[in-house]
């Protein structure tokens, strides 16, 4: 076992424990029992809220337990145990009307008691945040406005359920017992205060500067930060950062982007960035001069440390900017591993880092495949998309023992996975970065 395993499974360990601490806790010196339903309702409210809560763990940036999995799998999880910890409080509303539905009359505006109205509101809070992040574009909510949403009613909700459990106060009695959800409730607003204050404050002491705005191919610029005041950052080639742009840190208005520059270079790095929304869609307007801060590096779509005989990179359209890094990392590096590059692109005018793709044949042992959506007429290369098929024509015989990389939009990742598996690749050699995790 790796210490990569053990790290994984030691995160996973204590978060499962922390997320059934409640409900070991109703055990130590329980009042009179209420019947089973009462008792179910009250112990899946329990571990509903402790997962909610942990929620500001999973989202809080923290590298060490973000690693082992890489941050996208964190992202997916933080996604899907939101889901079981709504259903838990679902059943909790549930099962409580069932075996107790006098509860209904405590409902009453004039008369309904702080412990029900903190717990209403709370789930109500809970399923605005839920319907939010499920059908956000269904809702036409731009991405700041849900995240505004998504993160002031989470804190909220979280909030009102620990006054909720306070206020009914039959668990809770014991001095042991309250003092564990008041610590709980603490440590999720900590993860809290790391993630929106201590990150902010710590890019407020190692600013950028945008040093330089160049075009790209396929509608996409290349800002380059120069550090001020400090000597930059230490990424691995396809790790990414959050930028922001603007005087402060201290802001919403930040956004994921791969770094494409080589990891040895030293001091300035470069992000590419595709015109795509509101934010993106002005990068190209964005002035020499400008200050710029990095929350950084996150990611383990890395070569870093891999002993692979060689590599497979599919990127389709902007995919190619964390794929971009490794190569320029790996000339820069003299590895001369061979390495297979299937790059998808709608046109051939749109393919962004074109002309130093081919230069890298140079000084990579490179086999560079074009995979064009639209091809121009005459053309003599591969068509329509990345398939199973066109890379299995492709690939090496030593198949099996090579590493893969892809990175592209959502169908692609989709098709991938199929043609991974018709392929029958080990799922262990299989890395993937996802653009739209959020
Ligand atoms: C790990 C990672 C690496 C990325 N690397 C690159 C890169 O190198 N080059 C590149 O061009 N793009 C990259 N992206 C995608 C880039 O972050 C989005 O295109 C950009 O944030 C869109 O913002 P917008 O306001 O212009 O678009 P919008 O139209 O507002 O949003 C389009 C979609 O982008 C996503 N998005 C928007 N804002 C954010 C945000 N603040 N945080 C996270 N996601 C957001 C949402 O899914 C949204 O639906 C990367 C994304 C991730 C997750």
């Amino acid at each position: 076992m790796t210490m990569q395993h053990l790290r994984s499974s030691f995160w996973i360990g204590l978060y499962f424990i922390v997320a059934v601490a409640p409900l070991l806790a109703m055990l130590v010196e329980p009042p009179p029992g209420r019947g089973f339903w009462r008792e179910f309702a009250v112990g899946i409210g329990f571990a509903g809220l402790s997962m909610m809560g942990l929620q500001f763990f999973l989202t809080g940036r923290f590298r060490s337990f973000t690693a082992p999995y890489g941050i996208d799998v964190v992202y997916h999880f933080h996604r899907l145990i939101s889901l079981i910890a709504f259903a838990f409080l679902a059943l909790h509303v549930g099962a409580l009307l069932l075996a107790s539905p006098e509860l209904l009359l405590l409902l009453r505006p004039a008369s309904a008691p702080a412990w029900m109205v903190t717990g209403v509101i709370g789930f109500l809070a809970f399923v605005v945040v839920i319907v939010t992040s499920l059908f956000r574009l269904k809702l036409g909510l731009s991405y700041e406005v849900w995240r505004a949403v998504h993160g002031y009613l989470s804190v909220a909700a979280v909030l009102l359920g620990v006054v909720h459990i306070m206020g009914v106060d039959y668990y809770t009695g014991s001095p042991v017992k309250r003092g564990l959800w008041l610590v709980m409730g603490a440590a999720w607003l900590l993860a809290l205060v790391h993630v929106r204050v201590v990150k902010s404050f710590l890019q407020l002491q190692r600013p950028y500067t945008v040093a330089e705005v160049t075009p790209e191919q396929g509608r996409s610029w290349t800002l380059r930060l120069r550090p001020v005041g400090h000597d930059g950052i230490d990424f691995q080639a396809g790790q990414f950062a959050w930028l922001t742009l603007g005087k402060t840190p201290f802001t919403l208005r930040e956004h994921p982007f791969s770094f494409a520059s080589s990891a040895m270079e030293r001091g300035e790095v470069r992000l590419t960035i595709k015109e795509l929304g509101d934010f993106t869609s002005r990068i190209g307007d964005t002035a020499v001069g400008t200050r710029a801060y990095l929350d950084g590096p996150y990611g383990s779509f890395t070569i870093d440390g891999n002993r692979a005989p060689g590599f497979c990179f599919i990127a389709g359209g902007v995919g190619i900017t964390p794929i971009m890094s490794i190569l320029r990392t790996m000339a820069d590096r003299h590895d001369r591993r061979p390495v297979l590059l299937l790059y998808g692109s709608k046109k051939w005018e749109e393919v962004t880092f074109r002309e130093e793709l081919e230069e890298l044949k140079q000084r990579l042992r490179l086999e560079l495949v074009h995979v064009l959506e639209e091809p121009p007429p005459r053309w003599t290369g591969e068509c329509g998309l990345i398939t199973a098929e066109l890379m299995g024509r492709y690939l090496p015989e030593n198949r099996m023992d090579l590493e893969y990389f892809i990175c592209g939009p959502g169908p692609m990742q989709q098709g991938m996975r199929w043609a991974v598996a018709r392929l029958g690749l080990p799922p262990h050699k299989i890395n993937s970065e996802s653009f739209n995790f959020v």
